[in-house]
């Protein structure tokens, strides 16, 4: 054998998605990344996420379900947690205890949210106090258009939705950072502390109500414009979920348009390919679920976490209406986590360890383990399982490739992966990789998108 062929036969390369793919499918692939953008911009918070996919799915025929209904076989189904997790499901006819397939993605990403009470005026300015959500970088989210989005509930318990900034006409909101005449002190400290969280107010106004001379009218008259618009008065602000996000589009970067730039792209990357790969799907005989979390970027606490128990208590209200063994089916279950890892940047090389680093173009990434220092904090997925979607995804087409997050002992990460196998599921990551994650403006490829989006319909076929 010459050694040309014995190469070919034996050494394990990345592929780029660009080799393989035929122009029929590079078409499909830039056609799904145009609805993908839509996507973007329309759910910037969870809540948005929930309410779009939902609009998706009752589309497609997918009717409301509520803890206690009756489930038919055959029933497409969406589940809204409170507004702001939701699992979209379908049951097959098959026996339930062969195992589910689950599709596990989350629709929060890192924010400034405002603090309970916020308004407050200086200088001159009416500001809100904001604490951040998630892991930022906290110098990126200054002296760029941010918008307001979230929800006021008011005290006699009606529930306003709120979006400022998104419509070209829409006024946007702004920290602002310090000038570099005068920066001296601040250019001197480290950049975690170069902008400080407590630095992270928003500009919200500087018009004063003109009957008032003492102190506070800049307030007063945003409170009258609020309350105006609104109907709501300062202590509204106690019981509201605001938060401030980039008021940028999604748009493509790059002269070839290969790639998206936006906003959020960790987890809706992924969770927009989970939601119409089962959308998409023709009825099979499995039953299939994905399910959209809240508050990953937290530590997936809470009630509509993916530590919450509203997926596991789901999951047994389908095997009671299917008389299956609720532990039998745990166990043959299998989840795709599906999260973003990180693209090898030529900017920083020295983060990523070449050999085991996720690259643009090359595909959907499959991650046997996140965690950092060690493997601390990872499910690590079975050899086994990785093999079975590794020979899967051969057999089907799909591009992908496998990475860990960065070099050992540089940082690391997490996903919602080990909650979902902590209940005896079989669990691996697979997601897009992304440049700049958690930054106001992150960006992905479009070929990579679409092959996880190619990769989650054959796993729940
Ligand atoms: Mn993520
Ligand atoms: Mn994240």
């Amino acid at each position: 054998m010459d050694t040309k062929e014995l190469k070919k036969q034996l050494l394990y390369k990345n592929k780029s998605a660009f080799d393989s793919i035929g122009e029929d499918e590079l078409e499909k692939s830039y056609a799904y990344a145009e609805s993908y953008k839509l996507f973007l911009d329309s759910a910037k918070t969870e809540r948005e996420a929930v309410k779009y996919g939902i609009a998706m799915a009752k589309r497609r025929g997918y009717r409301e379900y509520r803890m206690g209904d009756e489930i038919l076989e055959g029933g497409k189904y969406y589940y809204n947690n409170r507004g702001k997790m939701l699992i979209l499901f379908r049951v097959g006819s098959e026996p339930l205890e062969r195992g589910a397939r689950i599709l596990a993605a989350h629709i929060d990403s890192p924010r400034l949210d405002l603090k309970q009470n916020p308004l407050y005026e200086e200088g001159g300015f009416g500001l809100l106090k904001t604490h951040y959500y998630g892991g930022i970088k906290k110098y990126q989210w200054t002296a760029v258009p941010l918008s307001l989005h979230g929800v006021i509930v008011k005290g006699d318990g009606s529930t306003l939705d709120v979006c400022i900034g998104e419509d070209e006409d829409e006024p946007v909101f702004y920290v602002s950072d310090l000038l570099p005449h005068l920066a001296k002190d601040q250019m001197a400290r480290t950049l975690a502390e170069g902008v400080k969280g407590e630095s992270l107010n928003l500009l919200l106004g500087s018009e004063p109500y003109r009957d008032e001379e003492t102190d506070g009218a800049i307030k007063l008259n945003l409170l009258r414009i609020l309350n105006e618009k609104y109907g709501i008065c300062e202590e509204d602000f106690l019981s509201a979920e605001l938060c401030a996000v980039p008021a940028f589009r999604a748009r493509d970067i790059g002269l070839d348009r290969s790639m998206i730039g936006g906003y959020g792209h960790d987890d809706r990357v992924c969770a927009y390919p989970a939601i119409t790969a089962l959308l998409d799907s023709e009825d099979s005989e499995k039953t299939v679920f994905a399910v959209l979390a809240d508050k990953e970027e937290i530590g997936s606490e809470g009630v509509s976490g993916m530590q919450s128990e509203a997926f596991t208590d789901l999951l047994a209200e389908v095997c009671e209406a299917k008389d299956a063994n609720f532990r039998v089916v745990k166990a043959h279950s299998r989840c795709l986590s599906a999260d973003v890892n990180a693209a090898y940047d030529p900017n920083y090389p020295e983060v990523l360890e070449k050999m085991n680093a996720a690259y643009a173009n090359c595909g959907v990434v499959l991650s046997k383990f996140t965690g950092s220092r060690g493997k601390s904090g990872t499910s690590d997925a079975s050899a086994e399982f990785t093999a079975s979607v590794r020979n899967l995804f051969n057999e089907n087409g799909v591009i992908w490739q496998m990475a860990e997050l960065g070099k050992v002992d540089q940082g690391g990460g997490g996903t919602v992966a080990k909650y979902v196998a902590n209940r005896n599921i079989d669990t691996l990551d697979v997601g897009v990789p992304v440049i700049s994650m958690h930054a106001p403006y992150e960006v992905i490829s479009k070929l990579d998108l679409y092959m996880t989006y190619r990769a989650f319909s054959v796993f729940i076929a």
